[in-house]
């Protein structure tokens, strides 16, 4: 596998057999490894580097975030988004059930006193599991029946690079369980696009035009969500 730098990154390079040029940033450090078609020189994979360098570091910022959210201690203060908005946690000491509420710009985390921190954060992704699962049932019913689609399975998972994924043989689209913290027309986005491929498996020219006539502002959804993180390009 050859490495070369561009500025001060440095570009794995992996050739195989394959048509198409496929750059990732991995987490957790951001590393960058491009999947090239057996004859792309070096110089080719630099150029192809140099073009896609904003979305490259904004990857990388990314995953800084995302390591930065992994120290959290789910304490109030903390800033924690949820559809797209960001609110600030307050922590609120109950003997009751462990709940979580929204008022106003707060997200209330209702907990014992003496809860760890990973117990505050499981009832935290807890809420955000059930708040997603009710917001993507809605578009999911919504978007069946615009599609003329019957059956549809569908589940949330943690997912580390992917928003969405599709198991056609399964009837079943997977969406991630982050979803609850982006926007919700980008958890409208990842569901339409994954449905798509009930009726065309790959990304071709096809499905796009498919997509174009469904959410003609695809494009801006798409490079959204590539900007907020799962970690390969969405494409
Ligand atoms: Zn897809």
């Amino acid at each position: 596998m050859d490495v070369i730098k561009v500025g001060d990154l440095s570009i794995e390079i992996d050739r195989k057999d394959i048509k198409n040029a496929h750059l990732e940033v991995n987490p957790p450090d951001g590393h960058i490894r491009v999947a090239t078609p057996l004859q792309m020189s070096n110089d080719a994979v630099r150029l192809l580097v140099i073009s896609r360098i904003t979305w490259i570091k904004k990857q990388i910022k990314a995953f800084k975030n995302q390591q930065r959210e992994t120290k959290r201690e789910y304490l109030s203060g903390e800033s924690h988004y949820f559809f797209g908005k960001r609110y600030l946690l307050d922590v609120v000491h109950s003997h009751e059930i462990p709940n979580v509420a929204i008022k106003g710009n707060q997200i209330k985390l209702f907990v014992s006193s003496d809860s760890t921190r990973d117990q505050r954060h499981a009832v935290l992704d807890n809420w955000y599991r059930n708040e997603l699962k009710s917001e993507a049932a809605n578009f999911i019913e919504e978007w069946k029946s615009n599609l003329g689609l019957e059956h549809v399975e569908w589940e949330i998972r943690k997912m580390k690079t992917q928003w969405g994924s599709c198991l056609p043989e399964q009837n079943r689209i997977i969406l991630n369980s982050e979803l609850a913290k982006q926007p919700y027309h980008s958890l409208e986005y990842v569901i339409v696009h994954e449905l798509l491929h009930f009726k065309i498996p790959d990304h071709n020219e096809e499905f796009f035009k498919l997509l174009g006539s469904k959410l003609p502002d695809w494009r801006s959804l798409k490079e959204e969500l590539n900007y907020r993180l799962p970690y390969a390009d969405f494409e």
